[in-house]
């Protein structure tokens, strides 16, 4: 083969890490081809645009956690506009109505995990040791609410989520920063397009890897355009990106790579994690009716919600729905995760968007007919049935807090992990965590072709 032929990295995937690491290494004068699946950029960033409907739509991320360093520069370099999440956390019961601390009630089941619990154990485990000794009605409130904390941010399954995972990560309030939810005005997927933007001459879309042959400071990856024609690519080294549900789906399953060799630490590290479920549906409603008056909503002399935020409704099919608030916009999302979530995605969509206006409905005490009846528009993407993702975001298993760490170490100078799940400073899950394990596969590919990195590209 022409050396001119083989690239200084072959990239698997256009999500926020691939194309944060494309981006790295074209600033460094590296040569790369990105290799997508789909037939856009962005991977589980998805944002949707209606012109019926005044903000863009997000079907996968929507919101920025906590202190996101490389975000921020990103949406300051695109002339990005970002806002804090405010607004007030409401519980609703059937049409009644009660303000609610949502953090600091959780933040005492979750601040109490052990980081160094040995042996490991699952969240489960350790709320059932907690019951035991704490048996006060208020705790067993704030043990529900951290159910729904766990399995709807984290997308977790609580039987299987280890406790010294979230311990590292999972406890949202270590400090003011982290507390912080902020959106991006004119949508994530401006994010993913700046990044993409430098790079798009190299980024071939519809193109699905299925094999990664390599060898020290070789690699030939097979993959297949959309007229199913095949193709081998060359490179020095080879950075994957794919969602943990991905590397764990077995050949010829759509989507699936084999590696040849096989990489036994790796394949160790990702059976030490699990690909989370969420579901979330999009409604456009003809008005903001949850900020005319709602009944039994004392705290409001019944005038209803207007700074509404989140409103959650634990034990529900979806325990939590949000607004755009402080944008006054007439759309509300519905949010459930972890197993619930999974089950439901089994539904057809139409039928899932039923029970979810259903369950709205009763929360807020009126009726499904009146709900479908502001219905100007619903979205949804089942991430649960998508080949590319399988599922929503990872999270690690009972014994394997440590997989994140072992999947993000260099395979001989030459494969490069990267991706949310490959997080290891607690931010998996996030497009902050995915675009930070991008830049350091980058700068590992760098010190690998001998370069020291130009810092702050
Ligand atoms: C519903 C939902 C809501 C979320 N909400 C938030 C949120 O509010 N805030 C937040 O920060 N994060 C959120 N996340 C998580 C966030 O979207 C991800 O952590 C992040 O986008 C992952 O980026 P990545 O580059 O690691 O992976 P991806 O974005 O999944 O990129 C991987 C890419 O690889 C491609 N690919 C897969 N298989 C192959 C193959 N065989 N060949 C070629 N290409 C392949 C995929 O198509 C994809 O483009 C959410 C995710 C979901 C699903």
């Amino acid at each position: 083969m022409d050396q001119a032929d083989v690239v200084d990295a072959i990239i698997i995937g256009a999500g926020a890490a691939g194309l944060a690491a494309a981006k790295e290494l074209r600033a460094n004068g590296r040569s790369v081809i990105v290799l997508e699946a789909r037939g856009r950029v962005g991977g589980r960033i998805f944002t949707y645009r209606d012109p019926s409907v005044v903000v863009p739509i997000e079907l996968g991320a929507e919101f920025l956690h906590g202190a996101t360093p490389n975000t921020d520069t990103i949406i300051d370099a695109a002339g990005l506009t970002a806002f804090d999440v405010v607004g007030e956390h409401w519980q609703a019961r059937e049409g009644t109505f009660r303000q609610v601390d949502f953090w600091k009630r959780i933040e005492k089941v979750l601040g109490k995990l052990d980081e160094h619990r040995t042996p490991d154990r699952s969240f489960r485990d350790y709320l059932a040791e907690r019951a035991a000794r704490k048996r006060k009605p208020k705790d067993a409130r704030a043990r529900i609410s951290a159910i729904e904390f766990v399995q709807g941010f984290h997308a977790a399954d609580i039987s299987l989520v280890s406790e010294r995972w979230l311990a590292k990560g999972g406890d949202p309030a270590e400090s003011p920063e982290d507390e912080r939810t902020g959106r991006v005005v004119d949508g994530y997927d401006r994010v993913s397009a700046w990044l993409a933007r430098d790079v798009y001459d190299a980024i071939e879309l519809n193109t699905v890897v299925t094999r990664v042959e390599w060898e020290r400071g070789n690699v030939v990856v097979s993959c297949q355009n959309a007229a199913g024609e095949l193709r081998a690519v060359s490179g020095r080294t080879v950075i994957v990106t794919v969602p943990i549900g991905v590397l764990q789906a077995v050949p010829p399953a759509p989507g699936a790579i084999a590696f040849e060799p096989e990489i036994p630490a790796v394949t160790n590290a990702v059976d030490g994690l699990a690909m989370g479920s969420v579901l979330r549906t999009v409604f456009a409603f003809r008005e903001r009716f949850w900020e005319m008056g709602l009944r039994n909503a004392p705290e409001h002399g019944g005038s209803g919600l207007m700074s509404l935020s989140f409103l959650h409704s634990p034990g529900a099919d979806f325990p939590v729905w949000w607004t755009q608030f402080p944008v006054r916009a007439p759309i509300l999302v519905g949010w459930v995760g972890g197993p619930p979530a999974a089950a439901l995605c089994a539904m057809p969509d139409a039928e899932i968007e039923r029970i979810a206006l259903h369950d709205l409905a009763a929360h807020l005490g009126t009726t499904y007919e009146r709900l479908a009846g502001l219905v100007t528009g619903s979205w949804m993407h089942n991430w649960e049935h998508d080949p590319f993702s399988r599922g929503a975001y990872s999270y690690a298993v009972v014994g394997g807090s440590g997989s994140a760490r072992k999947l993000s170490r260099p395979v001989e100078q030459t494969v490069f992990f990267s991706g949310e799940a490959t997080n290891t400073e607690g931010r998996s899950g996030t497009v902050e965590g995915a675009l930070a394990t991008g830049l350091r596969a980058a700068q590992g590919v760098l010190q690998a072709l001998g370069q020291e990195p130009i810092p702050n590209q």
